[in-house]
């Protein structure tokens, strides 16, 4: 039995479905990832089309099914992130967080802290927070999602918490300085990307105002994660792959220094 529910949810994607209907995925605050059917999306009248526009929070309101199509009726206080949806780098950097989300939990499990953190990641990034900075502290700490942890708190060997660290697989974590040597295979990382890492571990979102990063640290870290995704994760998500060909853009066209006025 299906029963007519309201939940807060945030928009994952929408695929047309037949001539005139679509598929609208939604990580809802109360019942986890819903795939829903809505009728008519594409006539220009719907009330339901602004609602389902990427990058878009509402009260979505529909029969929730656990097995099968959900169908959505309506939505309220509706709330669109602006600046996610108009510029192409933001754009970027939130379908793969959402593209991670979908891809870490099943449908139908309810995670509400992984919606707030969500909703706080793509919150700041349409406050224009450092993207790469929100983009990176939701990888590290979406890795646990995807049912890998990480010794990120102490050297593997030793207990030592404080010092130069570098990352092990043998040890699923960190290594210091002085047990370098049980691990031939150690990532080799920079010691300042593994540094930020374990910072960003367990970060929470509102300190994220503090964190300044030079472009060489971002790109340290960078590496790093990639190293981990592969190694533990295994995704290989189109938009990750849009992010990185946009950074070699970045690299190749060096944006003009600013004229002075
Ligand atoms: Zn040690």
């Amino acid at each position: 039995m299906a029963n007519l529910a309201e939940t807060k949810g945030m928009i994952l994607f929408t695929r047309d479905y037949k001539e005139k209907d679509q598929l609208v995925k939604i990580f809802t605050e109360s019942a986890g990832k819903v795939m829903f059917y809505a009728k008519g999306l594409h006539r220009p009248n719907n009330p339901l089309r602004s609602a389902t526009q990427p990058f878009t929070e509402a009260i979505y309101i529909g029969s929730l099914k656990q097995e099968g199509l959900s169908f959505l009726n309506s939505a309220k206080e509706v709330h669109p992130f602006r600046q996610l949806q108009a510029d192409i780098f933001l754009n970027a950097y939130g379908t793969y967080i959402l593209g991670l989300v979908d891809a870490a939990i099943d449908d139908h499990v309810y995670d509400p802290a992984l919606y707030h953190f969500t909703h706080s990641a793509l919150k700041l990034l349409d406050e224009g927070y450092d993207g790469e900075t929100i983009l990176n502290i939701f990888e590290v700490q979406m890795m646990a999602r995807f049912g890998v942890g990480l010794n990120w708190r102490a050297c593997g060997v030793c207990g030592k918490t404080t010092g130069i660290f570098d990352f092990s697989s043998k040890y699923h974590g960190i290594l210091c300085q002085q047990h370098f040597d049980h691990d031939l295979h150690r990532y080799h990382a920079d010691p300042r990307g593994i540094y930020f890492l374990r910072m960003f571990a367990n970060l929470s979102y509102d300190k994220i105002g503090e964190i300044k990063l030079k472009a060489e640290t971002k790109k340290e870290i960078r590496k790093i994660l990639d190293q981990l995704y592969d190694e533990y994760v295994g995704l290989h998500l189109k938009s990750k792959k849009f992010i990185d060909q946009m950074t070699e853009w970045e690299d190749v066209l060096k944006r003009p220094e600013k004229p002075e006025n």
